[in-house]
């Protein structure tokens, strides 16, 4: 392992003084896509990087890409990075943590004159979070294919406009075609957005892959009736088989750990105090690291319905959404483990339970990710806190992933394009309403 040492304190300054494009009260972000603080920091990352002698480039969606030259002008370049982006409600690490610690391996390159072979490039993905444009990862989507770019031009914010106009007047809308930026591989540095890390007491997550997502919708019917002359035994109380239907979600999670199983929407109808409730619309979000496990969870779901359905109410669960599981690449995984290792840092294999812009680049890069603890696994909330040491160790292992890749890839520029072997296990993540299949899911 080389022995290059990225700068804390300044990486540090850099989160607090790009946290002021958006700053809230509370010590959050707002910085929505293509708005004009999105604007600002865009064109803060265009200064620092020309000042480093990076060449620019921006995509047809606004992805920015910064390249750092290598000795071996055949290779492709090792992408880094992540998204400046925020929610409404945003913190200053979620995804900022991770192009920040790109630009921050830049100057520690640059400063000890350091020359990569492959040359290396920072990206900031546009539109990760969704929160103004549905749907999330929009920019990194465009990239890998799985969107189109008239699809994403088209995205309509609740405020009217379009995403083609939001681009197109911050000054982001670029000339390169959208997906022809070829990378050797994708690595990306983010906070965990879960408590793991910090219950383990572990410095580094090495991500293997995402896990896989399905959502549905649940609606239960019942009888809706008056409170008071209805007897209990007389009565199809839709929101107690709703409680439920909740609690066997609960039982299917905790029967297939490591997976996850969440009710997060109910809607109950008619909502009155004194009406029996006739009809409740639940969401329900199960996750698992394998696709097969997930199908059993599924499978238990429907199956438990089903008994429900002899007891007279009328239940539909259809599918909303799904993204199947992704499997980050072995080679990359491998070197973020390196990288970790080489400075001691203690380190655990995880798997993302968010969507990410790396679950889409593997698809057509090898690609992986870099977990730092933040405090108690909170994000989407301007209390999301890493401390500075998290973030120094996160920013080291990506450097030293960074250079082990140097080493161990020889992806030519020509190749850089989806012809190289990938282990992806991504098929069909769509639009949401491309996967949903509602005459299949009636039950
Ligand atoms: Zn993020």
């Amino acid at each position: 392992m080389q022995n290059l040492t990225v700068n804390g304190d300044r990486l540090w300054r850099s989160l607090m003084e790009t946290a002021v494009f958006g700053g809230t009260p509370k010590g959050g972000i707002k910085r929505l896509t293509l708005t004009e603080e999105d604007r600002a920091v865009r064109d803060w990352l265009t200064e620092q990087c020309l000042a480093l002698d990076c060449r620019m480039s921006v995509d047809e969606v606004g992805n920015m890409f910064f390249t750092r030259a290598g000795t071996d002008p055949t290779l492709a370049p090792i992408a880094i990075g992540s998204h400046l982006d925020t929610q409404p409600t945003g913190g200053k690490f979620d995804g900022i943590l991770g192009v920040l610690a790109g630009l921050e391996i830049l100057r520690t390159l640059n400063e000890s004159g350091y020359e990569t072979r492959h040359p290396l490039m920072l990206v900031n993905w546009t539109n990760e979070e969704g929160a103004r444009f549905s749907p999330a990862m929009l920019g990194s989507g465009v990239h890998a294919g799985v969107f189109d770019r008239l699809y994403a031009d088209t995205r309509v914010a609740r405020d009217g406009q379009t995403f083609g106009d939001a681009l197109e007047a911050i000054g982001f809308r670029g000339d390169t075609p959208a997906g022809s930026t070829g990378m050797a591989a994708m690595l990306e540095l983010h906070i965990e957005q879960g408590p793991v890390l910090e219950a383990q007491g572990k410095d580094i997550g090495i991500v293997e892959g995402v896990q896989s997502m399905r959502w549905y919708d649940l609606v239960i019917e019942g009888v809706e009736a008056h409170a008071g002359p209805t007897p209990m035994a007389l009565r199809k109380d839709a929101l107690l088989a709703a409680a439920e239907l909740i609690l066997l979600v609960e039982r299917i999670a905790n029967s297939h750990a490591p997976g996850v199983g969440t009710v997060g929407c109910v809607e109950v109808h008619p909502n009155s105090r004194n009406v029996v409730p006739g009809r409740v619309a639940l969401s329900v979000d199960l996750r698992h690291p394998e696709d097969d496990q997930l199908d059993v969870m599924e499978a238990e779901l429907r199956h438990e319905i089903g008994a429900r359905l002899k007891d007279g109410f009328a239940i539909t669960l259809s599918e909303h959404w799904r993204s199947p599981a992704v499997k980050f690449d072995s080679l990359c995984v491998d070197a973020v483990a390196e990288g970790a290792a080489a400075c001691g840092y203690s380190s655990v294999r995880i798997h993302s339970g968010a969507g990410h812009d790396s679950a889409y680049i593997a698809r057509v890069a090898p690609t992986s990710m870099i977990f730092v603890p933040c405090l108690g696994g909170l994000s989407h909330n301007e209390a999301e806190s890493t401390t500075k040491e998290q973030c120094l160790a996160g920013a080291q292992t990506l450097l030293n992933a960074v250079l082990c890749l140097d080493r161990s890839l020889d992806v030519r520029a020509g190749d850089a394009l989806g012809t190289i072997g990938v282990a992806v296990g991504m098929g069909s993540v769509g639009h949401i309403e491309d996967t949903a299949t509602p005459g299949d899911n009636r039950i």
